[in-house]
């Protein structure tokens, strides 16, 4: 099975994924979510704070900007549609959460590439135009540490469980 491309067919399993890869995550990492609207970039992200063990719900922050959440690791989750620029980036004070203690899920990163850390971890989710619920979500790590963590949850996937 080749992992940096994985299809899901529900929304529940989109989170199940996410909330594999929780389980590998490291303070400092930054994970990367871009695709159109109703990808699955939240839902994905709701998974990712289950398998912090975040309780209580996880909406999106499309109107706050960030919302930050406490689990085995502190959960900082933006979502940047919004901003116009890296210049709001700054005014959001965001590099006390890039390189910082917990970890980051950014929808739209691609909005403020610019700020975004040398290395970090792309996902990038796509509908299936043919297919209502199927969602094709694939990885893209750039640096080091990312592709281990790719590799690690290519192992994860292909375990039973
Ligand atoms: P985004 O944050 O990318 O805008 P959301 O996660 O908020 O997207 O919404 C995804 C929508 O698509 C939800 O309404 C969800 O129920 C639906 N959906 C259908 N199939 C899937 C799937 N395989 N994975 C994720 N979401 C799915
Ligand atoms: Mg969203």
């Amino acid at each position: 099975m080749k992992l940096s491309e994985i299809k899901t067919s529900t929304p529940e399993e989109t989170k199940q994924l996410g909330e594999k890869l929780a389980t590998l995550l490291i303070p400092g990492d930054v994970i990367c979510l871009n695709g159109d609207l109703g990808a699955g970039k939240t839902a994905f992200s709701q998974g990712v704070a289950r398998g912090l063990g975040v309780s209580g719900a996880v909406t999106s922050p499309t109107f706050t900007l960030i919302n930050e959440y406490e689990g085995r690791l502190p959960l900082y989750h933006f979502d940047v549609y919004r901003l116009s620029g890296p210049e709001d980036m700054e005014d959001l004070g965001y590099e006390d959460y890039f390189y910082g203690q917990g970890v980051c899920l950014i929808e739209w990163a691609e909005k403020v590439k610019e700020v975004l850390p040398r290395e970090l971890l792309n996902i990038n989710l796509f509908r299936e135009s043919n297919a209502e619920s199927v969602r094709n979500i694939c990885f893209e790590p750039v640096g080091k540490r990312y592709q281990q963590l790719v590799e690690e949850l290519k192992k994860l996937v292909c375990s039973r469980n």
